[in-house]
């Protein structure tokens, strides 16, 4: 199985690429924030509690988003891998996912991290919320806390993966093209 952990800031163009992973290795996409917004739309128990902390750029507490999940993987087992997009947000889910894994003889692949710089990614986001609808993605200071979240709880899952040798950085600047064929070429490894 390929189980690729998709890394990154916010509007570091993960579901972009994860699109185009999912057709050329036939994986399943398990987007942790398009389930949210799923729920959120929906007015589920788990999209009311989801959404004060997504409209304020949060993070979503561990024990809901790692139970959400599993609940996912376990109701796919029969894919050839998983692209986890968005998740692990903390060393805890990250933690989580290695022993949920293991439980099933399986393990993380490998995570790859696009390399976005900040003033991009605000510009990415701003122009996405103007017709995306996602409130998170339009207003500067919620966007500079979803940053900041990130480099706190989010960038250590980078260190945590890079110290067993399993994560690397990929440039995610250029055309959508460039930056696939740059995530290619490293899945290749794995
Ligand atoms: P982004 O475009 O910021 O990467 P996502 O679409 O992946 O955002 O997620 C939107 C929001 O959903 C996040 O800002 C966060 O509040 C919540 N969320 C998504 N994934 C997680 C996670 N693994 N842990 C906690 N919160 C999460």
């Amino acid at each position: 199985m390929l189980n690729l952990i998709l890394f990154g800031p916010p509007g570091s163009g993960k579901g972009t690429q994860a699109n185009k992973l999912v057709e050329k290795y036939s994986l399943l996409h398990i987007s942790t924030g398009d389930l949210f917004r799923y729920n959120m739309k929906n007015d589920t128990p788990l999209g009311i509690e989801a959404k004060s902390y997504i409209e304020k750029g949060d993070l979503v507490p561990d024990s809901v988003t790692i139970n959400m999940l599993k609940a996912k993987v376990n109701e796919n087992p029969d894919v050839a891998g998983y692209i986890f997009d968005g998740f692990p947000r903390t060393i805890a889910q990250a933690e989580a996912l290695d022993n949920f894994l293991k439980e099933k003889g399986q393990s993380v692949s490998g995570l790859l991290a696009l390399d976005v710089p900040d003033e991009e990614l605000i510009k990415r986001l701003l122009e996405r919320g103007k017709d995306s609808g996602r409130k998170d993605d339009q207003d500067e200071s919620i966007i500079a806390n979803r940053i900041d979240v990130y480099n706190k709880e989010t960038a250590p899952v980078f260190d945590f993966y890079k110290k067993q040798n399993r994560a690397d950085k990929v440039l995610g600047v250029g055309t959508i093209e460039n930056i696939f064929e740059r995530l290619c070429s490293m899945i290749f490894w794995m």
